[in-house]
This record gives C-alpha cells, sequence and structure tokens, in this order.
C-alpha cells in the first residue's frame, strides 16, 4: 500500500456497513478518505470512532449521489481541499422492494438514480481528476452477486427485484470504462467487488435472521476492497465475488 500513502480515497455511502468498514481500513493503511453520505451525523460518529492519530485523515462532506449537483458540489470541495481524487469507491447503494412489474415507477426510479447514476456522476468526476493530474488511480464499484449471477425472485421476498437491474448495469458501467481506459492508453484500474448478503442495515432483519451465521460481515468486503488497493499497478483485479459459505443464491 506504500504507492497510496495519503492520496486520496472517496467512498460513497461512508456513514454505515460496507463503506464504513472500507473508510476504517483505508484510513487506517494511511490514505486521505473522504466519505460522502446523506447522513452527516453518522460519518462524525465514524469520525469520532477513529484513533485520535488516524482522525485527521478522514474528512466528510455530505451528498446524496442520486442528485448530480450535489455530487458536483462534494468533487469541487474534494478537489479545492485535497487537490483530486486518487481512488474512488463506488458503494451508495438502496434496496427498495416489489414486484418490479407492479412497484410504482418513482421507486425503481430512485433505486437506478442512487445505485447507477450516482455511481455514473462519480466515475466521471473521479476519472476526469486522475486523467487530468496523470493518476494511475483506481475506480472501485461494489456491485452484488445479484449484479453478475442474477437473481431469482421469491415470492416470499422481493427485496431484491428492482435492484437487481441496477446491479446489472453497474457490471456493464465497469467493463465500459475498463475498455474506455484502455483505448485512452490510461493506467486507471478498475474492479468490481459482488459480495452475497453482508450484515449491514440494508438487509431486513427477518432476512438476518433466516440466514443465521451464512452471512458475510461488511469488514470481509472491505478486506477484498484493500486486496484489489494493495496488487501493484501492473495488476488489475477485475472482479472479487464472495459469499459466505454455505450461502445458496
Ligand atoms: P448500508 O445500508 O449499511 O449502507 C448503505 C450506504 O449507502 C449508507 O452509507 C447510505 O448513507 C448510503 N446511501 C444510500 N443512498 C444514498 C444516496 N442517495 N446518497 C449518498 N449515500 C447514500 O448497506 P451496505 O453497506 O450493505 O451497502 C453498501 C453497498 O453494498 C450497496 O451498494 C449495496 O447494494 C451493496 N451490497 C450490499 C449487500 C448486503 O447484503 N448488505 C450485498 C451486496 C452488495 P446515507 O443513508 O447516510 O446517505
Amino acid at each position: 500500500m506504500d504507492r497510496w500513502q495519503n492520496r486520496v480515497a472517496v467512498i460513497s455511502g461512508a456513514s454505515s456497513g460496507i463503506g464504513a468498514a472500507c473508510a476504517r481500513l483505508l484510513v487506517a493503511a494511511g490514505l486521505q478518505v473522504v466519505g460522502l453520505a446523506r447522513r452527516t451525523d453518522r460519518l462524525e460518529q465514524l469520525r469520532q470512532s477513529l484513533p485520535e492519530e488516524q482522525r485527521k485523515r478522514f474528512h466528510q462532506h455530505k451528498c446524496d449521489v442520486s442528485q448530480e449537483l450535489q455530487v458536483d458540489t462534494a468533487f469541487e470541495w474534494i478537489e479545492k481541499e485535497l487537490g483530486g481524487i486518487d481512488v474512488l469507491i463506488n458503494n451508495a447503494g438502496i434496496v427498495l422492494g416489489g414486484q418490479l412489474i407492479d412497484m410504482p415507477a418513482k421507486d425503481i426510479n430512485n433505486i437506478l438514480q442512487t445505485n447507477l447514476m450516482g455511481s455514473i456522476y462519480c466515475t466521471k468526476l473521479a476519472a476526469g481528476s486522475m486523467r487530468r493530474r496523470q493518476v494511475a488511480g483506481h475506480l472501485i464499484f461494489v456491485n452484488s452477486t445479484a449484479g453478475v449471477a442474477g437473481y431469482k425472485p421469491d415470492p416470499a421476498d422481493e427485496s431484491l427485484n428492482a435492484y437487481t437491474p441496477s446491479k446489472f448495469a453497474l457490471t456493464a458501467v465497469q467493463e465500459i470504462c475498463r475498455q474506455e481506459l484502455i483505448n485512452q492508453g490510461s493506467k486507471i484500474k478498475t474492479t468490481s467487488i459482488n459480495p452475497g448478503w453482508v450484515a449491514t442495515e440494508i438487509v431486513p432483519d427477518e432476512t438476518k435472521a433466516k440466514l443465521g451465521e451464512v452471512i458475510l460481515q461488511a469488514d470481509d468486503v472491505a478486506q477484498a476492497v484493500l486486496y484489489a488497493l494493495s496488487t501493484p499497478p501492473h495488476t488489475q483485479v477485475e472482479q472479487i465475488t464472495l459469499r459466505a459459505v454455505g450461502e445458496y443464491f
């Protein structure tokens, strides 16, 4: 991780779960971390919980990634305060349950705006910052097994029906970015991390109860992010899919 010392990593959705776990690991690994989220009280709680000598490397900015103007404002602030972006972890995401063919279009739109367009807004600005400064940075997408293997809707659990298309699209976004960057002669890396079920706030309690111990922890996913980042400049980890041992889907 030597080459990332004091480099700037932006993490969307750093206020809880996987994003917060990534923030802890990256700050501890010596990076300057900017956490984006809507709940600034939770970002502040995270900052306070860090060991004192690491706190100065955690920065926070309120940002709803589904709103392009808010993303523009946040990234302008990062450029001005910290000089640019070297690593982006597209992690912010939501789940809204229902049958895709019956649920309100505004709910589907909300999922797509957050999970897909939010990642695209952040990616465009982060890649722009990296290219302007000729930095071989890293774009990471926290995707899902639903985004690579699909999802078999369960009539008793419709939580992922509309979420799945947003994550499938993210798989395409990462692959297109990878190819575009190669065509531009860029050394920027792209990685998708595809977890199965993880014990975070996004997963309903009844699903957690059903899964029992067959569930990943946020830190397991953050360790995969750290691994992808820690590879040498010539190595690109394209996909990491991780499930808890025993997870069927
Ligand atoms: P959490 O609910 O704990 O975290 C979601 C994070 O996303 C929060 O920090 C939340 O912050 C942020 N967020 C949501 N909407 C927005 C928005 N509009 N603008 C900015 N931030 C937003 O769940 P996870 O940690 O599990 O989720 C992180 C990612 O992992 C998601 O993309 C999810 O799809 C993915 N994932 C999760 C799995 C799981 O089983 N938990 C499995 C596979 C993938 P705030 O509300 O403060 O804005």
